[in-house]
């Protein structure tokens, strides 16, 4: 019998890395996560404890750390809602970019393929649209939301140089927004504000005029996505995400419809550097990975509204 092969999952209590824990181990691979808990919760592992096969060991990547020998890393470990990262900034800059570096050398030791989970934000606020991974970005690299997207942009140059330098084969997912069970309530994301105050029949919150867009991807088809991508041999960036474009109103209309709810609208100030357009181009994904998502936003959210719904109550019930 040929031993099971061995994944480490960096940030894999967090909302996508947990779904990514939980794919790997359906398609047969033991998996070990390494998460510090800054923005993951234990509660997203929970069903995986008495699993054979699973690991779950609390530890900061910003030191240097070995969880012994694995075939593949996913290193997903950072804050990502521009909530949580404009709070936990320098601690999303050292995770880019520390935390990058020591996941890297677990690869590099063992001879493990590398899979790092990046982000649209490497676009910024875009000036090419839809974005195809070939555009570099338009970047405030000094305004409040470049801890995030410079240390994401930054953590893609160290793993290319990993790949030129030390020969670690290497893949780079560009996540576009995402959204499903598993999200924190309070994390501050559109659809988890959008759901939570529908439920709770309170103003929905849309920041500016509600003219920018967003393009929402279900966390299944995402996944699927990461699975394909990890299976490739492409090094370079790759696209997951929906490309059904929706204006922050269309979507708040949308949650008001799934959800039934009679909240009204409310308007408050655009955060600053608040990309105005966002879409992926996933030509490339279509091509080379077969891939596109299935699921549209109405559909999703209706799969995550058992979630939301019960998660709000839980937390209602602890007050
Ligand atoms: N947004 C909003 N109301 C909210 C939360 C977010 O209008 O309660 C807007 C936000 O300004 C942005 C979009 O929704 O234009 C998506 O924000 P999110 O924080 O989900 O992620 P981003 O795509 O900005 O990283």
């Amino acid at each position: 019998m040929t031993p099971q092969k061995r994944a480490l999952v960096t940030g894999g209590a967090g909302f996508l890395g947990s779904h990514l824990s939980d794919s790997l181990l359906g398609e047969g691979w033991r998996v070990v996560v390494v998460d510090n808990l800054l923005t993951g919760r234990r509660a997203n592992l929970e069903h995986l404890r008495n699993e054979a096969g699973f690991e779950f060991i609390e530890k900061d990547i910003c030191q240097p750390f070995d969880a012994g020998h694995v075939d593949y890393v996913f290193h997903f470990a950072s804050p990502a809602s521009p909530v949580d990262y404009m709070v936990h900034g320098i601690a999303t800059l050292q995770v880019g970019s520390l935390g990058t570096f020591h996941a890297l050398d677990v690869a590099h030791k063992y001879g493990a393929k590398f899979f790092i989970s990046s982000t649209s934000e490497c676009y910024g606020d875009p000036l090419e649209h839809p974005q195809k991974e070939t555009y570099w970005g338009h970047v405030n690299p000094i305004g409040p939301r470049s801890v995030y997207d410079e240390a994401k942009r930054f953590s893609e140059a160290v793993t290319m140089a990993y790949r030129r330098y030390h020969k670690v084969d290497t893949r780079i997912v560009r996540i576009f927004n995402t959204y499903g069970p598993r999200m924190q309530l309070n994390d501050g994301r559109v659809v988890p504000n959008f759901m939570k105050q529908a439920l709770r029949g309170e103003e929905l919150t849309v920041y500016g005029d509600g003219s920018q867009t967003r393009s929402f991807c279900y966390v299944s088809d995402e996944v699927n996505g990461f699975m394909r991508l990890a299976k490739s041999n492409e090094p370079l960036p790759v696209n997951i995400g929906n490309p059904n474009e929706f204006t922050i109103l269309e979507c708040a209309q949308m949650v008001l419809k799934v959800t039934g709810s009679k909240s009204r609208i409310g308007y408050q100030p655009l955060p600053q550097d608040d990309p105005k357009q966002r879409r992926p181009d996933i030509s490339k994904a279509r091509e080379l990975l077969g891939w596109e998502p299935k699921i549209d936003l109405e559909t999703g959210l209706r799969l995550s509204l058992d979630y939301f719904r019960k998660t709000l109550a839980e937390e209602t019930a602890l007050k």
